[in-house]
Formats: C-alpha cells, sequence, structure tokens
C-alpha cells in the first residue's frame, strides 16, 4: 500500500472515511503539503472464511 502524496510524495496525508460499494473500496485522501485530492480505490483480492458454518445453521438456512 502506497502511503504518500501522488503527486508531491510527502507522507503528510490524511484520509477520510472508507467507502464500500460491491468488491471495491474507496478512500478520499488529501496531502497537507500541496492540497491536492485523490481516491484510494481499493479491490477485494480474495475471502478467508475463519469460522465455517454449522450443520445446524446451514440446515436453517435452506428451510427459509
Ligand atoms: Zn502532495
Amino acid at each position: 500500500m502506497k502511503n504518500d502524496c501522488p503527486c508531491c510524495g510527502s507522507e503528510n496525508i490524511s484520509g477520510d472515511s472508507v467507502e464500500i460499494l460491491d468488491s471495491e473500496a474507496r478512500q478520499s485522501v488529501g496531502c497537507a503539503d500541496c492540497a491536492s485530492e485523490w481516491v484510494d480505490v481499493y479491490t477485494l483480492s480474495r475471502r478467508e472464511v475463519i469460522a465455517a458454518p454449522t450443520l445446524d445453521h446451514v440446515g436453517s438456512i435452506q428451510r427459509i
């Protein structure tokens, strides 16, 4: 992840809140040194399941 200004290379940058759209996340970022603004765009690279569903849970989903 790049953590410097794409215009002047300064690390004196700060981002707003992250907005997630489908598999893409966008964050508006600004540079305090050169006053430029840009959007960092993150894409979903993978999903890792950390808790597999129990059989009971799967059954309840299928009944709906
Ligand atoms: Zn800058």
